[in-house]
């Protein structure tokens, strides 16, 4: 490869490194600082491309104030399993698809918008699932203004549902509490609402400031409401984007189809996304060859908030990934060829898994990292919220421990996941991660620790927090 780009021949470029002492072979990779040298020795000029080179070319403009205008808000769903989540997202599709909309038949693409009855556009992403919210996360995209938390009434506060809260609380995302199935005999909102309480989640009606809506997803009651509340919260938000600078969005859903290759949902977050644009997304690159809306409309352009479908990339990008529009092929080429080789080096380096030190090590150099996130999970709820005492005892005013999540039962790859997004350590406390967790912690780099003595799970913390402050606390 290095040959090649060099034009010069293979052999020669062999001979070069084993006369510096390296006994390669032609396919042999070899570093960065060698291949320099090599490149010099024979008279070429080396051009690396850096992270701060790849910053270059994606302007991260800062956009004017004066350039910034409204645009939709854009939702997740999320909830316990059962209490609704998919219903309502398809009753909110089905009575708000604007009639006389292009075949008005709705196709998934991952994410809809709707309007509501004032013509005001809100964004939905049709994914609920809380893996895929801390996955987007963990990849860089922030794409969620606020949360909709489905709670059955029938039901009350589940597991699912504390660990959506606390993935919308770790990214500091506003939540709406929709308390759904109230038509049925045995619902019991004022349930769900006290529930709530003991989990931060104060609602309006409760003198807090959570906003709550009755709804029957089954009946289609209070989806008007629900929009409302949305709208009223989005406004609170001030959401703008400036549509008059190159794209920059995030892929919601991709996947390889057999007749069309690689498409995606690509939700634009700022600037215009244009027909023959080109862009990088993650690690891949491609021109906007087609572009469709969620009614299955061929657009030319797509704005802030809007998610397309688009046509016309090299290969498959991952949920999460960044899009960014760049100016040439070359450009684009580039940059996915580069983060290509940056995550190939970065799984052969994954032997070496991130552990709580080497966090402390990372949150040192940055020193407005005062925060120490983990993650707690126990065998009973009792040791739980022991240890989630213990720890909030822990730290001073310049570095405290921040429990992200605490829950009861075995490590899970949603726990990774959020870890993983929070730059977290997980702790099990008399309970171990499931062999798909274990694996997920270690491809990520997640540290997983585990206990059955609180003294201990303590000591260890408090050393570190003592680390990130530099100091005895
Ligand atoms: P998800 O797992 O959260 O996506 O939940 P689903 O949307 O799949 O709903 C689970 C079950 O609850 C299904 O059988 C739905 O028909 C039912 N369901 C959802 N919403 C309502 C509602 O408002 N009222 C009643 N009675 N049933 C509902």
């Amino acid at each position: 490869e290095l040959a090649n780009r060099m034009a010069e021949r293979v052999a020669a470029v062999v001979k070069a490194l084993m006369n510096n002492g390296m006994m390669v072979t032609q396919n042999q990779v070899i570093d960065a600082d060698t291949a320099e040298l090599i490149i010099e020795e024979f008279g070429h000029k080396a051009v690396r491309v850096s992270d701060a080179d790849v910053e270059d070319v994606i302007l991260q403009i800062e956009d004017d104030e004066k350039d910034l205008k409204p645009r939709p808000p854009v939702i997740t769903v999320m909830g316990h399993v059962d209490h609704g989540k998919t219903s309502l997202l398809d009753a909110i599709r089905n009575a708000k698809v604007v009639s006389g909309e292009a075949g008005g038949i709705t196709q998934h693409i991952g994410a809809y918008q709707v309007q509501a009855d004032g013509g005001q556009v809100l964004t939905f992403l049709d994914t609920p699932g809380h893996a895929a919210f801390t996955s987007m996360r963990s990849r860089g995209a922030q794409v969620t203004d606020i949360v909709v938390l489905v709670v059955a009434a029938d039901d009350a506060v589940m597991p699912q549902t504390v660990e959506a809260i606390n993935h919308a609380k770790a990214a500091e995302v506003p939540i709406i509490v929709a308390i759904n199935k109230i038509d049925k005999p045995s619902a019991n909102p004022d349930k769900v609402r006290t529930d709530l309480l003991q989990h931060g989640i104060v609602v309006e009606g409760m003198s807090g400031d959570v906003q709550d809506v009755e709804v029957s997803a089954l009946k289609g009651t209070g989806l008007d409401e629900l929009l409302e509340a949305i709208l009223l919260q989005a406004e609170i938000l001030e959401l703008k984007a400036n549509p008059d600078r190159p794209a920059q969005g995030a892929v919601i859903e991709a996947q390889l189809d057999v007749g069309r290759g690689p498409v995606a949902t690509v939700l634009v977050q700022n600037g215009t996304l244009r027909q023959g644009d080109i862009f990088v997304a993650g690690e891949q690159w491609g021109r906007v060859r087609a572009m469709e809306n969620d009614k299955g409309k061929r657009l030319k352009d797509a704005g802030p908030s809007v998610p397309v479908e688009i046509l016309g990339l090299h290969g498959t990008p991952e949920a999460g990934d960044v899009l960014n529009v760049v100016e040439t092929e070359a450009q684009a080429r580039e940059i996915a060829e580069y983060r290509q080789q940056l995550a190939k080096d970065k799984r052969a380096a994954a032997g070496a898994a991130t552990t709580l030190e080497q966090l402390m090590a990372n949150a040192k150099a940055d020193q407005s990292v005062k925060e120490l996130p983990i993650l707690i999970k126990a065998d009973v709820q009792g040791s739980a919220e022991a240890i989630v005492q213990a720890m909030e005892k822990i730290g001073n005013e310049d570095v405290r421990v921040r429990v992200l999540h605490y829950g009861v039962g075995a490590i899970t790859d949603t726990d990774v996941g959020l870890a993983e997004a929070s730059g977290a350590a997980i702790v099990g406390f008399n309970v171990r991660a499931n062999a798909s967790a274990r694996a997920s912690a270690n491809q990520k780099g997640v540290e997983i620790r585990y206990y059955s003595i609180i003294y201990d799970l303590v000591d260890d913390v408090k050393a570190a927090a003592s680390g990130l402050l530099g100091s005895e606390i």
